[in-house]
């Protein structure tokens, strides 16, 4: 196997939960024109018979598509409010993972607070030993305090915070500089952000969502094709995550004392800032096509990227956004 770039999206709901819309199968269908790989991510209620329906219908997706990588995962009520997602892939008790969470570590259960959460990872990494991470989605919503962040950041397991997470709502903890996501990384802490769909009904079923992979992308550098690949890269930070495939095969490079910055526009940049140790250290601007250039930055113990495309009109409705890039840090 050799090393490529993939893409895809870990936050998608399906008509099994009541605020879905979509069968799985249909799901994977619409969503294939944009990825290479999704979860389905559905609320795991507070019972202990969750998961049966998703993962059935998840098999029967694979067996229909045996193209496209589909995880079977769930979106489960934290001890510390609100709702995180653990990862795995098919060959390791994929579905034990999500009925256990959610039958043993579940704040609708009244399993609350940070020492119950700390108990949750620890189970997890017990049980499944580098082979489960957890991902904070929207850590806006409600904000999570920095304290609670840190101490899970002890964790292996805790390994991703959410971004850009429904729509075009991101969480300033991820998007802000120097805000939780570069305090942490400051305390060396290996966390990565992520971008996701958090679909549940589309604009042309009448709500607001679009199909996972359609408006954010997450592009993963994987050592080999395959799930475990998958799982590696965003275990290991190497993806990158975008909106509208702004840019494409991003690499940040140490060259000596000089940082490598190259990627590929797929709209033209209007600026892309190096950040490190929770500052802007330097902006560059007006990139249309092709940059691969190594820039001279002040020392700092991470560097990480935020670009910015040109504003545009929105698809299905009104209004205006900004395609945006963020990059995952290279620590020196
Ligand atoms: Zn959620
Ligand atoms: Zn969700």
């Amino acid at each position: 196997m050799t090393a490529c770039w993939m893409k895809g999206d870990l936050h998608v709901h399906s008509a099994l939960d009541s605020d879905g819309f979509l069968p799985i199968e249909e799901i994977v269908r619409r969503s294939r024109p944009f990825c290479d790989f999704l979860a389905i991510s559905g609320h795991a209620l507070q019972s202990d018979e969750w998961g049966g329906d998703q993962y059935r219908d998840v098999l029967a997706a694979r067996k229909k598509y045996p193209d496209t990588f589909l995880f079977h995962l769930a979106e489960w009520e934290f001890p510390i409010p609100r709702h995180v997602i653990a990862f795995t892939t098919p060959d390791w008790r994929e579905f034990e993972l999500q009925r256990e969470v959610v039958r043993q570590f579940d704040r609708k259960r009244d399993v609350i607070g940070r020492a119950k959460a700390l108990e949750a990872l620890r189970y997890i990494e017990t049980h499944w030993p580098d082979q489960a991470l957890m991902i904070f989605n929207h850590p806006n919503s409600p904000a999570v305090p920095f304290e609670d962040l840190e101490a899970l950041a002890a964790s292996p397991v805790f390994k991703i915070l959410a971004c850009y997470d429904r729509g075009e709502r991101r969480a300033p903890q991820t998007w802000e500089v120097g805000a939780e996501w570069d305090r942490l990384l400051c305390l060396g802490h290996r966390i990565w952000t992520r971008f996701g769909s958090d679909f549940h009904r589309h604009f042309e079923d009448g709500h607001t969502d679009y199909y996972p992979g359609e408006f954010v992308q997450d592009h993963l550098w994987v050592q080999e094709r395959s799930y475990r690949g998958i799982y590696n890269a965003y275990r290991d930070g190497a993806f990158f995550c975008t909106v509208d495939n702004l840019v494409s095969r991003l690499t940040l490079v140490r060259v000596d004392q000089r940082l490598r910055v190259a990627f590929q526009c797929g709209e033209p940049v209007e600026k892309f800032e190096v950040i490190g140790d929770g500052k802007i250290l330097m902006t560059v601007t007006n990139i249309d096509e092709h940059f691969d250039r190594e820039l001279d930055v002040p020392p700092a113990g991470y560097y990480r990227l935020r670009g910015h495309g040109y504003e545009k009109k929105r698809r299905y409705t009104d209004g205006t956004y900004v395609p945006v890039f963020l990059g995952n840090p290279l620590f020196v």
